[in-house]
Protein backbone atom coordinates (compact mmCIF):
# COMPACT_ATOMS: atom_id res chain seq x y z
CA UNK A 1 0.00 0.00 0.00
CA UNK A 2 1.27 3.36 -1.00
CA UNK A 3 2.59 5.79 1.70
CA UNK A 4 0.50 9.06 2.42
CA UNK A 5 3.77 10.69 0.75
CA UNK A 6 3.35 8.62 -2.21
CA UNK A 7 0.17 9.25 -2.87
CA UNK A 8 0.39 12.77 -2.31
CA UNK A 9 3.49 12.61 -5.13
CA UNK A 10 1.39 10.73 -7.66
CA UNK A 11 -1.69 13.00 -7.10
CA UNK A 12 0.12 16.09 -7.71
CA UNK A 13 1.44 14.13 -11.10
CA UNK A 14 -2.20 12.43 -12.03
CA UNK A 15 -5.07 14.01 -10.69
CA UNK A 16 -7.03 16.59 -11.60
CA UNK A 17 -9.72 17.65 -8.94
CA UNK A 18 -12.32 19.40 -9.09
CA UNK A 19 -12.75 22.88 -7.77
CA UNK A 20 -9.13 22.97 -6.34
CA UNK A 21 -6.20 25.39 -6.84
CA UNK A 22 -3.77 23.18 -7.93
CA UNK A 23 -0.97 26.02 -8.13
CA UNK A 24 -1.78 26.88 -4.70
CA UNK A 25 -1.39 23.42 -3.16
CA UNK A 26 2.37 23.70 -3.38
CA UNK A 27 4.98 21.09 -1.12
CA UNK A 28 1.96 20.27 1.71
CA UNK A 29 0.05 18.45 -0.99
CA UNK A 30 -3.58 16.82 -0.65
CA UNK A 31 -5.35 15.66 2.94
CA UNK A 32 -5.62 11.87 2.09
CA UNK A 33 -8.86 10.41 3.68
CA UNK A 34 -8.22 7.30 5.20
CA UNK A 35 -11.68 5.99 6.71
CA UNK A 36 -14.99 7.19 8.27
CA UNK A 37 -17.51 6.42 10.98
CA UNK A 38 -20.37 8.19 11.85
CA UNK A 39 -19.49 11.51 12.18
CA UNK A 40 -16.21 11.61 11.81
CA UNK A 41 -12.97 10.63 9.30
CA UNK A 42 -9.83 9.94 9.56
CA UNK A 43 -6.96 10.83 7.78
CA UNK A 44 -3.93 9.22 6.68
CA UNK A 45 -1.62 10.35 9.32
CA UNK A 46 -4.34 9.43 11.83
CA UNK A 47 -6.15 12.31 12.55
CA UNK A 48 -9.44 12.59 13.06
CA UNK A 49 -11.88 14.99 11.90
CA UNK A 50 -15.64 15.92 12.79
CA UNK A 51 -17.26 15.91 9.75
CA UNK A 52 -19.26 18.52 10.30
CA UNK A 53 -20.38 18.70 6.00
CA UNK A 54 -21.23 15.23 5.65
CA UNK A 55 -18.88 15.11 2.96
CA UNK A 56 -20.68 17.28 0.38
CA UNK A 57 -23.85 17.79 2.30
CA UNK A 58 -24.81 14.52 1.16
CA UNK A 59 -23.82 11.58 4.14
CA UNK A 60 -27.21 11.98 5.54
CA UNK A 61 -27.42 8.52 7.58
CA UNK A 62 -23.70 8.94 8.58
CA UNK A 63 -20.64 6.71 8.06
CA UNK A 64 -20.10 3.34 8.31
CA UNK A 65 -23.60 1.82 7.26
CA UNK A 66 -23.17 -1.92 6.91
CA UNK A 67 -26.81 -2.30 5.58
CA UNK A 68 -25.64 0.23 2.63
CA UNK A 69 -22.51 -2.22 1.94
CA UNK A 70 -24.38 -5.33 2.37
CA UNK A 71 -27.41 -4.46 -0.28
CA UNK A 72 -24.34 -3.04 -2.50
CA UNK A 73 -22.96 -6.51 -2.27
CA UNK A 74 -26.20 -8.52 -2.97
CA UNK A 75 -27.21 -6.59 -6.17
CA UNK A 76 -23.82 -6.60 -7.33
CA UNK A 77 -23.94 -10.09 -6.88
CA UNK A 78 -27.23 -11.01 -8.33
CA UNK A 79 -27.46 -7.74 -10.96
CA UNK A 80 -24.32 -5.73 -11.33
CA UNK A 81 -26.36 -4.22 -14.31
CA UNK A 82 -28.97 -4.20 -16.45
CA UNK A 83 -30.27 -0.75 -17.86
CA UNK A 84 -34.16 0.68 -17.81
CA UNK A 85 -34.26 1.74 -21.73
CA UNK A 86 -36.57 0.43 -24.25
CA UNK A 87 -39.29 -1.13 -21.94
CA UNK A 88 -37.51 -2.83 -19.79
CA UNK A 89 -36.59 -2.20 -16.03
CA UNK A 90 -36.11 -4.44 -12.57
CA UNK A 91 -36.95 -4.22 -9.10
CA UNK A 92 -34.10 -2.32 -7.15
CA UNK A 93 -35.34 0.90 -9.83
CA UNK A 94 -39.31 0.22 -9.43
CA UNK A 95 -39.23 0.37 -5.80
CA UNK A 96 -37.11 3.61 -5.49
CA UNK A 97 -39.18 5.38 -7.78
CA UNK A 98 -42.41 3.99 -5.47
CA UNK A 99 -40.70 5.00 -2.54
CA UNK A 100 -39.84 8.72 -4.06
CA UNK A 101 -43.13 9.54 -5.03
CA UNK A 102 -44.16 8.18 -1.51
CA UNK A 103 -41.53 10.60 0.20
CA UNK A 104 -42.20 13.59 -2.09
CA UNK A 105 -45.03 16.16 -1.47
CA UNK A 106 -48.68 15.32 -3.22
CA UNK A 107 -48.76 15.69 -7.23
CA UNK A 108 -45.28 14.43 -7.40
CA UNK A 109 -45.76 11.39 -9.82
CA UNK A 110 -43.16 10.16 -12.29
CA UNK A 111 -39.34 9.73 -11.50
CA UNK A 112 -36.71 9.63 -13.88
CA UNK A 113 -32.99 8.66 -12.71
CA UNK A 114 -29.63 9.84 -13.39
CA UNK A 115 -26.13 10.16 -11.62
CA UNK A 116 -25.79 13.33 -10.03
CA UNK A 117 -27.33 16.77 -8.98
CA UNK A 118 -25.80 18.24 -12.24
CA UNK A 119 -27.19 15.18 -14.48
CA UNK A 120 -30.47 15.70 -13.07
CA UNK A 121 -30.10 19.41 -13.46
CA UNK A 122 -29.45 19.36 -17.19
CA UNK A 123 -32.02 16.43 -17.58
CA UNK A 124 -34.64 18.84 -15.82
CA UNK A 125 -33.84 21.85 -18.71
CA UNK A 126 -34.75 19.35 -21.43
CA UNK A 127 -37.77 18.04 -20.02
CA UNK A 128 -38.93 22.08 -19.25
CA UNK A 129 -38.48 21.79 -23.01
CA UNK A 130 -40.24 19.23 -23.96
CA UNK A 131 -43.30 19.82 -22.11
CA UNK A 132 -43.88 23.51 -23.57
CA UNK A 133 -42.79 21.86 -26.79
CA UNK A 134 -45.83 19.68 -26.11
CA UNK A 135 -48.14 22.04 -25.34
CA UNK A 136 -47.74 23.55 -28.51
CA UNK A 137 -45.64 26.84 -26.60
CA UNK A 138 -41.39 26.53 -27.90
CA UNK A 139 -41.42 29.97 -27.35
CA UNK A 140 -41.39 29.54 -23.89
CA UNK A 141 -37.53 28.97 -23.49
CA UNK A 142 -35.74 31.10 -21.32
CA UNK A 143 -35.21 29.63 -17.57
CA UNK A 144 -34.31 31.82 -14.88
CA UNK A 145 -32.70 30.89 -11.82
CA UNK A 146 -30.72 33.13 -9.46
CA UNK A 147 -27.28 35.03 -8.03
CA UNK A 148 -25.64 32.87 -5.53
CA UNK A 149 -27.69 29.43 -6.61
CA UNK A 150 -25.75 26.38 -7.68
CA UNK A 151 -27.03 24.01 -9.26
CA UNK A 152 -24.03 22.03 -10.83
CA UNK A 153 -21.10 21.96 -13.49
CA UNK A 154 -22.82 20.38 -17.11
CA UNK A 155 -23.29 22.80 -19.85
CA UNK A 156 -27.39 23.60 -18.70
CA UNK A 157 -26.33 23.14 -14.38
CA UNK A 158 -23.35 25.59 -14.64
CA UNK A 159 -25.81 28.22 -16.54
CA UNK A 160 -28.27 27.95 -14.00
CA UNK A 161 -25.62 28.72 -11.12
CA UNK A 162 -25.64 31.97 -10.49
CA UNK A 163 -21.85 31.75 -8.30
CA UNK A 164 -20.45 33.88 -11.22
CA UNK A 165 -16.59 31.81 -11.02
CA UNK A 166 -18.08 29.29 -12.77
CA UNK A 167 -18.86 31.25 -15.78
CA UNK A 168 -15.46 33.45 -17.16
CA UNK A 169 -13.74 30.11 -17.86
CA UNK A 170 -15.71 28.09 -19.84
CA UNK A 171 -17.81 31.14 -22.01
CA UNK A 172 -21.11 30.51 -19.74
CA UNK A 173 -24.13 30.99 -19.39
CA UNK A 174 -25.42 29.23 -22.56
CA UNK A 175 -27.68 32.04 -24.03
CA UNK A 176 -31.60 31.54 -22.49
CA UNK A 177 -30.64 31.42 -19.19
CA UNK A 178 -31.45 34.29 -17.00
CA UNK A 179 -30.34 35.81 -13.14
CA UNK A 180 -32.34 37.19 -10.58
CA UNK A 181 -31.51 38.54 -7.23
CA UNK A 182 -31.05 36.16 -3.99
CA UNK A 183 -33.02 36.55 -0.70
CA UNK A 184 -30.03 36.85 0.81
CA UNK A 185 -31.02 39.56 3.63
CA UNK A 186 -27.78 39.97 5.58
CA UNK A 187 -25.68 40.69 2.43
CA UNK A 188 -28.30 43.12 0.79
CA UNK A 189 -31.46 43.85 3.18
CA UNK A 190 -30.06 47.44 4.29
CA UNK A 191 -32.78 49.03 6.47
CA UNK A 192 -35.59 46.60 5.50
CA UNK A 193 -36.56 44.03 7.45
CA UNK A 194 -36.17 40.44 6.91
CA UNK A 195 -40.49 40.55 5.07
CA UNK A 196 -39.50 43.49 3.48
CA UNK A 197 -36.82 42.04 1.95
CA UNK A 198 -38.62 38.54 1.24
CA UNK A 199 -41.16 40.68 -0.87
CA UNK A 200 -38.60 42.69 -2.74
CA UNK A 201 -36.24 39.92 -3.86
CA UNK A 202 -39.19 38.42 -4.73
CA UNK A 203 -39.95 41.36 -6.98
CA UNK A 204 -37.02 40.56 -8.91
CA UNK A 205 -38.84 37.80 -10.80
CA UNK A 206 -41.70 39.29 -11.91
CA UNK A 207 -39.52 42.44 -13.15
CA UNK A 208 -37.30 39.57 -14.58
CA UNK A 209 -40.18 37.82 -16.48
CA UNK A 210 -42.01 41.26 -17.07
CA UNK A 211 -38.55 42.11 -19.40
CA UNK A 212 -38.41 38.99 -20.86
CA UNK A 213 -42.23 38.29 -21.71
CA UNK A 214 -43.92 36.03 -19.84
CA UNK A 215 -44.20 34.08 -23.34
CA UNK A 216 -40.93 33.43 -23.52
CA UNK A 217 -40.41 32.25 -19.80
CA UNK A 218 -40.33 28.79 -19.29
CA UNK A 219 -39.31 27.91 -16.08
CA UNK A 220 -37.87 29.48 -12.66
CA UNK A 221 -35.41 27.21 -11.02
CA UNK A 222 -34.27 27.45 -7.16
CA UNK A 223 -32.85 25.51 -4.07
CA UNK A 224 -35.82 26.13 -1.00
CA UNK A 225 -32.20 27.19 0.72
CA UNK A 226 -29.17 28.07 -1.02
CA UNK A 227 -26.80 25.90 0.13
CA UNK A 228 -23.67 26.74 -1.64
CA UNK A 229 -24.06 29.70 -1.92
CA UNK A 230 -23.87 30.30 1.64
CA UNK A 231 -27.10 28.94 3.36
CA UNK A 232 -28.99 31.74 2.48
CA UNK A 233 -32.50 31.22 5.00
CA UNK A 234 -35.06 32.60 2.44
CA UNK A 235 -37.57 35.23 4.60
CA UNK A 236 -41.18 34.03 5.52
CA UNK A 237 -42.51 36.24 2.39
CA UNK A 238 -40.50 35.11 0.01
CA UNK A 239 -41.34 31.36 -1.40
CA UNK A 240 -45.60 32.20 -1.15
CA UNK A 241 -44.80 35.42 -3.39
CA UNK A 242 -42.93 33.47 -5.77
CA UNK A 243 -45.22 30.46 -5.49
CA UNK A 244 -47.91 33.39 -6.74
CA UNK A 245 -45.88 34.86 -9.54
CA UNK A 246 -44.86 31.56 -10.94
CA UNK A 247 -48.52 30.49 -10.96
CA UNK A 248 -49.85 34.40 -12.00
CA UNK A 249 -47.09 34.40 -14.92
CA UNK A 250 -47.88 30.32 -16.17
CA UNK A 251 -43.83 29.77 -15.79
CA UNK A 252 -43.07 25.96 -14.04
CA UNK A 253 -41.36 26.31 -10.67
CA UNK A 254 -38.67 23.54 -9.99
CA UNK A 255 -37.31 23.29 -6.70
CA UNK A 256 -33.72 21.74 -6.74
CA UNK A 257 -34.21 19.62 -3.60
CA UNK A 258 -30.22 18.52 -4.07
CA UNK A 259 -28.92 19.66 -0.64
CA UNK A 260 -32.59 20.53 1.25
CA UNK A 261 -33.85 16.84 0.10
CA UNK A 262 -34.08 14.06 2.44
CA UNK A 263 -34.25 15.31 5.54
CA UNK A 264 -31.81 18.15 5.91
CA UNK A 265 -34.03 21.15 6.96
CA UNK A 266 -36.20 18.67 8.89
CA UNK A 267 -39.01 17.66 6.27
CA UNK A 268 -38.49 14.87 3.50
CA UNK A 269 -38.32 18.30 1.47
CA UNK A 270 -37.36 21.75 1.75
CA UNK A 271 -40.72 22.18 -0.27
CA UNK A 272 -42.53 20.90 2.40
CA UNK A 273 -40.97 23.54 4.97
CA UNK A 274 -41.75 26.38 2.76
CA UNK A 275 -44.52 25.04 1.40
CA UNK A 276 -43.39 24.84 -1.87
CA UNK A 277 -45.62 23.28 -4.56
CA UNK A 278 -43.25 22.64 -7.33
CA UNK A 279 -43.91 21.40 -11.07
CA UNK A 280 -40.51 19.66 -10.77
CA UNK A 281 -38.05 18.48 -8.50
CA UNK A 282 -34.22 17.61 -8.34
CA UNK A 283 -32.59 15.47 -6.29
CA UNK A 284 -29.34 13.50 -5.25
CA UNK A 285 -26.82 13.38 -2.25
CA UNK A 286 -29.05 12.39 0.31
CA UNK A 287 -31.02 10.54 -1.75
CA UNK A 288 -28.52 7.64 -1.09
CA UNK A 289 -26.27 9.10 2.06
CA UNK A 290 -23.52 9.41 -1.07
CA UNK A 291 -22.82 5.83 -0.50
CA UNK A 292 -23.70 5.48 -4.62
CA UNK A 293 -24.21 8.15 -6.98
CA UNK A 294 -27.51 8.30 -8.03
CA UNK A 295 -30.10 11.28 -8.82
CA UNK A 296 -33.68 12.13 -9.28
CA UNK A 297 -35.86 14.40 -11.68
CA UNK A 298 -39.18 14.23 -10.22
CA UNK A 299 -42.42 15.88 -12.63
CA UNK A 300 -45.50 16.39 -10.61
CA UNK A 301 -48.55 17.21 -12.03
CA UNK A 302 -49.54 18.60 -15.75
CA UNK A 303 -45.76 18.02 -16.71
CA UNK A 304 -46.06 14.55 -15.45
CA UNK A 305 -49.05 14.58 -17.31
CA UNK A 306 -47.48 15.72 -20.79
CA UNK A 307 -44.28 13.70 -20.51
CA UNK A 308 -45.32 10.83 -19.71
CA UNK A 309 -48.43 10.98 -21.94
CA UNK A 310 -46.81 11.35 -25.04
CA UNK A 311 -47.39 9.10 -27.63
CA UNK A 312 -43.89 8.74 -28.64
CA UNK A 313 -40.30 7.52 -27.24
CA UNK A 314 -38.55 9.58 -24.96
CA UNK A 315 -35.38 10.41 -26.47
CA UNK A 316 -33.36 10.95 -23.50
CA UNK A 317 -31.84 8.65 -20.83
CA UNK A 318 -28.37 7.56 -19.36
CA UNK A 319 -26.67 4.15 -19.28
CA UNK A 320 -26.82 4.48 -15.60
CA UNK A 321 -30.48 5.69 -14.98
CA UNK A 322 -32.17 3.91 -12.42
CA UNK A 323 -28.75 1.59 -12.17
CA UNK A 324 -29.35 -1.30 -9.72
CA UNK A 325 -26.82 -1.16 -7.36
CA UNK A 326 -27.21 2.78 -6.89
CA UNK A 327 -30.77 2.43 -6.55
CA UNK A 328 -31.28 -0.81 -4.38
CA UNK A 329 -28.41 1.77 -1.99
CA UNK A 330 -30.48 4.73 -2.11
CA UNK A 331 -34.12 2.79 -1.67
CA UNK A 332 -32.11 1.03 1.95
CA UNK A 333 -30.54 4.31 2.71
CA UNK A 334 -34.03 5.74 2.48
CA UNK A 335 -35.73 2.84 4.83
CA UNK A 336 -32.56 3.65 7.00
CA UNK A 337 -34.17 7.74 7.16
CA UNK A 338 -37.70 6.02 8.05
CA UNK A 339 -36.77 3.52 10.12
CA UNK A 340 -35.07 5.72 12.75
CA UNK A 341 -36.98 8.38 11.71
CA UNK A 342 -34.48 11.03 11.25
CA UNK A 343 -36.67 13.39 9.96
CA UNK A 344 -38.74 14.03 12.99
CA UNK A 345 -35.39 13.87 14.84
CA UNK A 346 -33.93 16.76 12.79
CA UNK A 347 -37.42 18.97 13.06
CA UNK A 348 -37.92 18.17 16.69
CA UNK A 349 -34.50 17.13 18.69
CA UNK A 350 -31.30 18.16 16.75
CA UNK A 351 -31.83 20.42 14.36
CA UNK A 352 -32.70 22.91 17.27
CA UNK A 353 -30.43 21.15 19.34
CA UNK A 354 -27.75 22.54 16.26
CA UNK A 355 -29.33 25.94 15.84
CA UNK A 356 -29.07 26.74 19.12
CA UNK A 357 -25.41 26.08 19.66
CA UNK A 358 -24.86 27.31 16.78
CA UNK A 359 -26.94 30.61 18.26
CA UNK A 360 -24.58 30.48 21.37
CA UNK A 361 -21.41 31.58 18.77
CA UNK A 362 -22.94 34.65 18.45
CA UNK A 363 -21.43 36.99 20.61
CA UNK A 364 -17.80 36.28 18.73
CA UNK A 365 -16.63 39.35 18.21
CA UNK A 366 -16.17 37.97 14.28
CA UNK A 367 -19.32 36.84 14.15
CA UNK A 368 -22.13 39.03 12.24
CA UNK A 369 -25.05 36.26 11.44
CA UNK A 370 -25.79 33.14 12.89
CA UNK A 371 -28.89 31.39 10.75
CA UNK A 372 -29.98 28.00 9.85
CA UNK A 373 -32.71 25.51 9.93
CA UNK A 374 -32.92 21.50 10.69
CA UNK A 375 -28.96 21.00 10.22
CA UNK A 376 -28.41 23.80 8.00
CA UNK A 377 -26.47 26.64 9.83
CA UNK A 378 -24.33 29.55 8.42
CA UNK A 379 -21.78 31.89 10.48
CA UNK A 380 -21.17 35.24 8.69
CA UNK A 381 -17.73 36.27 9.74
CA UNK A 382 -17.44 40.52 9.42
CA UNK A 383 -15.17 42.91 10.29
CA UNK A 384 -17.92 45.07 11.77
CA UNK A 385 -21.03 43.86 13.50
CA UNK A 386 -23.12 46.90 13.86
CA UNK A 387 -22.53 47.84 9.82
CA UNK A 388 -22.54 44.27 8.77
CA UNK A 389 -19.57 45.07 6.58
CA UNK A 390 -17.04 42.47 5.49
CA UNK A 391 -13.15 41.89 5.64
CA UNK A 392 -11.27 42.51 2.25
CA UNK A 393 -11.80 39.61 -0.04
CA UNK A 394 -8.43 39.37 -0.24
CA UNK A 395 -7.87 39.06 3.42
CA UNK A 396 -9.68 35.25 2.88
CA UNK A 397 -10.70 35.03 6.02
CA UNK A 398 -13.20 32.55 5.45
CA UNK A 399 -10.05 30.72 4.30
CA UNK A 400 -8.01 31.14 7.42
CA UNK A 401 -10.71 30.24 9.77
CA UNK A 402 -11.16 26.61 7.33
CA UNK A 403 -7.72 25.68 8.39
CA UNK A 404 -8.24 26.49 11.81
CA UNK A 405 -11.17 24.13 11.85
CA UNK A 406 -9.17 21.61 9.88
CA UNK A 407 -6.14 22.26 12.39
CA UNK A 408 -8.42 21.45 14.99
CA UNK A 409 -9.88 18.50 13.91
CA UNK A 410 -13.22 19.76 12.32
CA UNK A 411 -14.48 19.66 8.87
CA UNK A 412 -16.48 23.10 8.08
CA UNK A 413 -16.42 24.97 4.42
CA UNK A 414 -16.03 28.62 3.91
CA UNK A 415 -18.08 30.50 1.17
CA UNK A 416 -16.22 33.75 0.88
CA UNK A 417 -16.30 35.02 4.71
CA UNK A 418 -19.52 32.55 5.92
CA UNK A 419 -18.86 29.26 7.42
CA UNK A 420 -21.30 26.51 6.93
CA UNK A 421 -22.02 23.47 8.58
CA UNK A 422 -24.33 20.60 7.31
CA UNK A 423 -23.36 17.39 10.20
CA UNK A 424 -25.33 13.72 8.83
CA UNK A 425 -28.71 14.06 10.10
CA UNK A 426 -27.17 11.00 12.87
CA UNK A 427 -24.72 13.41 15.21
CA UNK A 428 -25.21 12.93 18.68
CA UNK A 429 -25.88 15.87 20.95
CA UNK A 430 -22.40 15.27 22.17
CA UNK A 431 -20.88 15.55 18.97
CA UNK A 432 -22.58 18.87 18.39
CA UNK A 433 -21.39 20.11 21.42
CA UNK A 434 -18.04 18.94 20.15
CA UNK A 435 -18.98 21.00 16.57
CA UNK A 436 -19.41 24.04 19.04
CA UNK A 437 -16.50 23.77 20.96
CA UNK A 438 -14.29 23.41 17.99
CA UNK A 439 -15.56 26.11 15.95
CA UNK A 440 -15.14 28.73 18.70
CA UNK A 441 -11.96 27.51 18.82
CA UNK A 442 -11.40 28.03 15.17
CA UNK A 443 -12.87 31.78 15.16
CA UNK A 444 -11.17 32.64 18.50
CA UNK A 445 -7.47 31.61 16.53
CA UNK A 446 -9.01 33.24 13.63
CA UNK A 447 -9.30 36.37 15.42
CA UNK A 448 -5.96 36.37 16.86
CA UNK A 449 -4.21 35.96 13.18
CA UNK A 450 -6.52 39.16 12.33
CA UNK A 451 -5.46 40.87 15.22
CA UNK A 452 -9.00 41.57 16.59
N1 LIG B 1 -27.78 21.29 -7.01
C1 LIG B 1 -27.40 21.66 -5.77
C2 LIG B 1 -28.35 22.46 -4.94
C3 LIG B 1 -26.15 21.30 -5.28
O1 LIG B 1 -25.77 21.69 -4.07
C4 LIG B 1 -25.31 20.51 -6.09
C5 LIG B 1 -23.98 20.09 -5.58
O2 LIG B 1 -23.49 20.55 -4.59
C6 LIG B 1 -25.74 20.17 -7.37
C7 LIG B 1 -26.98 20.56 -7.79
C8 LIG B 1 -24.86 19.38 -8.29
O3 LIG B 1 -24.76 18.08 -7.86
P1 LIG B 1 -23.55 17.14 -8.38
O4 LIG B 1 -22.30 17.69 -7.78
O5 LIG B 1 -23.94 15.80 -7.86
O6 LIG B 1 -23.55 17.20 -9.87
Amino acid sequence: RPTTAELRALDAAHHLHPFTDHAALGAKGVRVIDRAEGVYLWDSEGKRLLDGMAGLWCVNVGYGRERLAQVAFETMRDLPYYNTFFQTTHAPAVELAAKIREVTPEGMELVFFACSGSEANDSMVKFVRYFWNLQGRPEKKIMISRNSGYHGVTLAAASLSGLTPMHPQFDLPLPGFEKVDAPYWFRDGGDLSPEEFGLKAAASLETKILELGAGNVAAFVAEPIQGAGGVIIPPATYWPEIQRICDKHDVLLVADEVICGFGRTGNWFGCDTFGIRPDIMTMAKGMSSGYQPISAVVLGGRVAAAIGGADEELSHGFTYSGHPVTAAVALENIRIIEEEDLVTRVREDIGPYLQQGLQSLADHPLIGEVRGIGLLGALELVADKATRSRFPADRSVGMICRDHCFGNGLVMRAVGDTMVVSPPLTISREEVDELVRLARTAFDLTARDLGV
